[in-house]
């Protein structure tokens, strides 16, 4: 089992629907972030991630369904332990990270002055926070960003496409902060369009398309690098003798009416188990190859 099975819940997400006039942006999504994850919320373009994001930060919202962070019902208090990134904040070019982080915090009232110091090294700018906002690389630039959701000390940092529009620099210099951050101990909730992003930093994921949620799990039960076929007969403590027979498997689990077999990836031969199990004499009433099945999800996924 994951080390987050019996954490705490930061935030769960119950039946959340979204309409705009005629388009259905999110439908009837349901959702739990344990504290401590990285949870990825995975979809292409127009999937609905920043309008979930926008709902449960109270910006939008929902048309049916609640929310609901640190188990509690909402009050403006819970707000302030979370901090976000929504959109890209409209720094100005010409003054240094450090006063713009100054004008940020006068504005939102998040935090204090001894907190610009630290947020401005936790994402590694402490050596350049005089400089000029426009001599900054572009990862610089997020970063700064990042530094922004960080004041007022958050326990929950939601980014919405953080790394959207970066180079592959920044790209990496935003997927290290995050890994830095998630290991401080926040819970982090990141939106991307991009699975291998989401694989490299997220321990969770949830899969949106067109407003559905498609599947959510950690990174290892969704994105998992092994086979798993779902398998069941008549008789299963037998269809498990014949299996164990067989081998070549990694491990079986055994679910109220169906074992689950995991082969290292690739290898499990569908063919090659029906045969077996039929020359055993065990006729199969369930034969399913479950990572297939999720890497189609994501072909149709990414080719909209
Ligand atoms: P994502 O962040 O995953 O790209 P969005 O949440 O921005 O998705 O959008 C989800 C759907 O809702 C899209 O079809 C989008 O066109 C639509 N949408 C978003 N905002 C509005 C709005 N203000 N008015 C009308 N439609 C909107
Ligand atoms: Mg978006």
């Amino acid at each position: 089992m994951s080390e987050f099975s019996y954490m705490e819940t930061v935030l769960s997400i119950n039946n959340i629907s979204k309409h705009y006039q005629s388009v259905t942006a999110l439908n009837n999504v349901s959702l739990s972030i344990p504290k401590g994850s990285v949870f990825g919320i995975l979809g292409p373009n127009g999937s609905g991630k920043t309008t979930l994001m926008s709902i449960i930060l109270d910006i939008l919202k929902s048309n049916t369904g609640n929310y609901s962070w640190f188990g509690k019902p909402n009050d403006s208090s819970q707000r302030k332990r979370i901090g976000a990134l929504l959109e890209t904040p409209n720094f100005y070019h010409y003054l240094s990270g450090e006063n713009n982080l100054k004008i940020t915090q006068a504005i939102s009232g998040r935090g204090n002055a001894k907190d610009i110091e630290e947020v401005l090294s936790a994402v590694n700018l402490s050596e350049r926070k005089k400089s000029k906002f426009s001599t900054y690389s572009l990862g610089m630039k997020q970063r700064l960003a990042i530094g922004a959701a960080l004041l007022g000390n958050p326990e929950v940092l939601l980014l919405d496409e953080p790394t959207n529009g970066l180079d592959p620099v920044g790209i990496a210099e935003i997927r290290t902060l995050i890994q830095t951050l998630a290991k401080q101990g926040f819970t982090i909730i990141i939106s991307s369009h991009l699975l291998d992003e989401i694989e490299k930093i997220c321990t969770h994921v949830a899969i949106l398309k067109k407003g559905v949620l498609l599947t959510s799990g950690t990174v290892n039960e969704v994105l998992r690098n092994e086979d798993i076929v779902e398998i069941s007969a008549a008789n299963l403590s037998e269809l498990k003798n014949c299996i164990v027979e067989m081998g070549n498997y990694l491990s079986i689990k055994e679910e109220p009416n169906l074992l689950q077999v995991h082969f290292p990836s690739g290898s499990a031969d569908l063919e090659a188990i029906n045969q077996f199990c039929f020359s055993k004499g065990i006729t199969l009433n369930l034969l399913l190859n479950k990572r297939k099945s999720l890497e189609t999800k994501f072909f149709e996924l990414t080719n909209d």
